[in-house]
């Protein structure tokens, strides 16, 4: 009975290779994987906050998509984790915008000389239901700062 192995099957688990196994990622792991301008240190979400993911989320899952956050919902992790083609490629589409917006940043402080403020309420007014919180514009005003200082 074939089910019966699958049912006990323990799945191999090993140590995450995002945040190397501490459960969280720091600016020496953002480092690693060239991701500065786009996160934050944190909670890891490629293995939860546990340090260890089953062997084959690795080759489903690009490890330093900036989609896979721990902002997103259950439901969109474990399609990404399933290695669900959909969620995979929201994935990609929000880092391809990523690296649009960065770029968009970047000729707006390089070839309109517009200043952190200015990069800032143009993107507050054109996407205000997107910034609706402090919380929101604060985090987005580091990201251009970082932007800008690269
Ligand atoms: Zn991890």
């Amino acid at each position: 009975m074939s089910f019966f192995n699958n049912l006990f099957k323990k799945t191999e688990k090993v140590e995450c290779p995002r945040c190397l196994g501490k459960g969280f990622v720091d600016w020496a792991d953002i480092k690693r994987l060239k991701r500065y301008l786009k996160w934050n240190p944190g909670s890891c979400a490629f293995c939860s906050g546990t340090g260890k993911v089953p062997k084959d989320r690795i080759k489903k899952v690009p490890v330093d998509t900036s989609y896979l956050s721990i902002e997103l919902t259950a439901r969109e992790l474990r399609k990404l984790f399933r290695g669900d083609t959909e969620a995979l490629n929201r994935a990609k589409q929000h880092d391809d915008q990523m690296d649009e917006i960065i770029v968009e940043i970047q000729n707006f402080h390089s070839k309109n000389n517009w200043n952190l403020d200015q990069i800032c309420t143009h993107y507050f007014l054109k996407h205000s239901e997107s910034f609706s919180s402090d919380f929101h514009k604060n985090e987005f005003s580091d990201f251009v700062r970082r932007v800008i200082e690269s």
